[in-house]
C-alpha cells in the first residue's frame, strides 16, 4: 500500500486567521445562500440553453423535485462522463453553490466544459434538510450513512442516476469545520481549506485504486499554486494524541457507493471557518476554492486521458477473484506524519506531528467468491425490496432443489463507538459453517455473483462482510436464535 505523507512545508501569510490570497471579484458577492425555490427557478433557466438538459431524478420525502442537470456541446460524440453531486448533508452548502456558479460559468464561457465531456449535476440531493439547515433529511436520516439499504428516497434516486448515467468519474461534495472547540483549546485553527479523498473499498480492483490516488496527488500542486491549503481528506482527533485515519473505507456513504459502480469515486471536503458564530461569514472563500478544484479535475486532459485507457467508453466493473471481509486502519511505518494548523498566537501555519495519523488500510480476512447467495424463502420479502432497490437481478426457486452451501454464523455486532478503531459502531464479526449439501425450498432466491454487478453483490449480500447488512436493525432482526444468517454463500459443487 502507498504511503501518504502530508507535506506542511507551504507557509501561508494570514492574518486573524484568514489567508490574504484575494478571491476572484465573481465570487465576493456569493455570501447568500440559494433556496431550495431560488434553485429551481435557475435550473429551469439554464434548461432553455441547448447545452443543459433538466431532469427530476426523483422527489424528497417532502415532495421536493431532486433536480438533475446534464450539460454538453450539442453535437458532440460523448466519451467521457463526469458526475458532481452535492449537499447530501443539508447544512453544507457551499458543493451546492459551487456547482451552481460551474454550471452558470459553462453558460456564459462554454470553453470551461472541454469536447467530449458530459457533465452531470445533482447540486441539491437532500433539499428538505437544506431548506431546515439541518444534516439530515426530512425523516431524520443520515443519507450518506444509507448507501447500501437505500432506505430514503433521496438516495433512491441518486443510484437510479448512477445506473443511468454510468460516470467514469463522479465525487460526491461536503463541508467539514475547521474551527472545532478541541483544536481552539490547543491554540490552533485547522488548516486544510479543502481536502479529496479517493474511494478505498477493499472490493475495488488495484488499478482503479491508484488511478484515485494519483488524481488526488495531482490536485494538490495546481491548488497550492493558487494559494488553496489542499490535503488529502482526513478524519480524526487533535494531534498528538489523537487518532487519525483517511476517509471511510465502507458501503454506506457516498464515496464507495458510488465507487462500486466500477467507475473512479471521490469525495471533496471543504473547511469551514465560523466567526461571531456565523456560518458563512467566509462562504464566498468556500465556493470558491471549491470551484477550482472541480474546474481543476473537469479539465485536467491527462486525467481523462489516463481514464479512458483504464475503461474505455463504457464502465465495467471488475469480478474480484476473493472477497476481503475484514480491515481496519493502521501504521506500518515508525515515522509519524504531521498535521498542518494555524498557530493562534502568531498566525502561522504550522505542522504538528501526528504519531496516530494511521494511514494504512490493513487487510485482516478475505473468503472466496461463491458462486451466488441464497436467501431464505422467509426472509425472501425484505430482500426482494433491497435488490430492487439496488436493481440487482435475481431468481426466485421454485421447486425444491440440492445445493452446496456454506451457511455463516453471527458472533457480535458492536454497536458502541469503538475508541480504538474508531467507528461509529456497527462492526459485524460472523464466521462461516462448514460446508453442507442442502434441499432448498421454494420461495428461497438465488442472487449470482456476475461480473457486471459482482462487486455490488459482494459489498451487499457477503455475510461475513464487517460492515455488512447486520449493522441494521432490519436485517439483525432476521438472524435466528442459532445465529445464523438469513443470506447463505452458494458453492460450486466439484
Ligand atoms: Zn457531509
Amino acid at each position: 500500500m502507498q504511503r501518504h505523507i502530508l507535506i506542511g512545508l507551504t507557509f501561508f501569510l494570514i492574518s486573524n486567521g484568514r489567508v490574504h490570497s484575494e478571491i476572484p471579484a465573481s465570487f465576493q458577492s456569493l455570501n447568500q445562500l440559494t433556496s431550495y425555490s431560488d434553485f429551481t427557478q435557475i435550473v429551469q433557466e439554464l434548461d432553455s440553453d441547448p447545452r443543459f438538459t433538466l431532469s427530476e431524478a426523483g422527489k424528497s420525502s417532502q415532495g421536493r423535485s431532486l433536480w438533475l442537470l446534464r450539460i454538453a456541446h450539442p453535437n458532440q460524440k460523448i466519451n467521457w462522463r463526469v458526475f458532481f453531486y452535492a449537499q447530501q448533508h443539508g447544512n453544507e452548502p457551499a458543493g451546492k453553490e459551487a456547482l451552481i456558479y460551474l454550471a452558470k460559468s459553462i453558460q456564459q464561457d462554454p470553453k470551461i466544459l472541454p469536447r467530449g465531456v458530459e457533465l452531470w449535476l445533482m447540486p441539491m440531493v437532500n433539499p428538505d434538510g437544506s431548506e431546515q439547515d439541518q444534516r439530515k433529511n426530512a425523516v431524520d436520516a443520515d443519507l450518506n450513512r444509507d448507501h447500501m439499504i437505500l432506505e430514503q428516497l433521496e438516495t433512491q434516486a441518486l443510484h437510479r442516476a448512477f445506473r443511468s448515467i454510468q460516470p467514469h468519474l463522479s465525487i460526491d461534495c461536503h463541508e467539514f469545520g475547521r474551527d472545532s472547540d478541541d483544536y481552539r483549546e490547543q491554540g490552533w485553527l485547522e488548516w486544510p481549506e479543502i481536502m479529496m479523498d479517493y474511494a478505498n473499498y477493499p472490493l475495488l480492483n488495484d488499478e482503479v485504486v491508484s488511478y484515485g490516488a494519483g488524481l488526488v496527488q495531482r490536485m494538490e500542486s495546481p491548488m497550492i499554486k493558487k494559494g488553496i491549503n489542499f490535503h488529502r481528506y482526513f478524519v480524526g482527533g487533535v494531534p498528538p494524541d489523537g487518532e487519525q485515519r483517511f476517509s471511510a473505507p465502507d458501503m454506506d456513504g457516498g464515496l464507495n457507493g458510488a465507487g462500486i459502480y466500477g467507475g473512479f469515486s471521490f469525495i471533496i471536503e471543504v473547511g469551514v471557518y465560523r466567526k461571531d458564530n456565523d456560518d458563512n461569514h467566509d462562504l464566498p472563500r468556500r465556493v470558491y476554492v471549491y470551484t477550482e478544484l472541480l474546474q481543476q479535475v473537469l479539465q485536467d486532459r491527462k486525467i481523462r486521458m489516463q481514464g479512458l485507457a483504464l475503461f474505455g467508453r463504457k464502465i465495467k466493473p471488475e469480478l474480484p477473484i476473493w472477497a476481503p471481509t475484514n480491515y481496519f486502519w493502521a501504521k506500518l511505518s515508525e515515522s509519524a506524519m504531521s498535521i498542518p494548523v494555524i498557530d493562534s498566537a502568531t498566525a502561522k501555519a504550522i505542522s504538528i506531528p501526528a504519531p496516530n495519523f494511521m494511514p494504512d488500510l490493513v487487510i485482516k480476512k478475505s473468503v472466496s467468491v461463491p458462486l451466488a447467495y441464497l436467501i431464505n424463502a422467509e426472509q425472501a420479502d425484505v430482500f426482494t425490496d433491497l435488490l430492487n432497490r439496488h436493481e440487482i437481478p435475481f431468481q426466485v426457486i421454485e421447486t425444491p432443489r440440492d445445493l452446496l452451501i456454506q451457511r455463516c454464523l453471527l458472533d457480535t455486532v458492536e454497536m458502541d463507538f469503538d475508541d480504538v478503531y474508531h467507528r461509529y459502531g456497527g462492526r459485524v464479526i460472523a464466521t462461516l459453517n462448514p460446508k453442507e449439501k442442502v434441499l432448498v425450498e421454494p420461495g428461497s432466491l438465488i442472487v449470482p455473483v456476475e461480473a457486471q454487478n459482482g462487486i455490488r453483490v459482494l459489498a451487499l449480500l457477503e455475510p461475513t462482510q464487517m460492515f455488512g447488512l447486520y449493522q441494521y436493525p432490519t436485517y439483525l432482526k432476521m438472524v435466528t436464535d442459532d445465529r445464523i444468517l438469513p443470506v447463505a454463500r452458494i458453492l460450486r459443487e466439484k
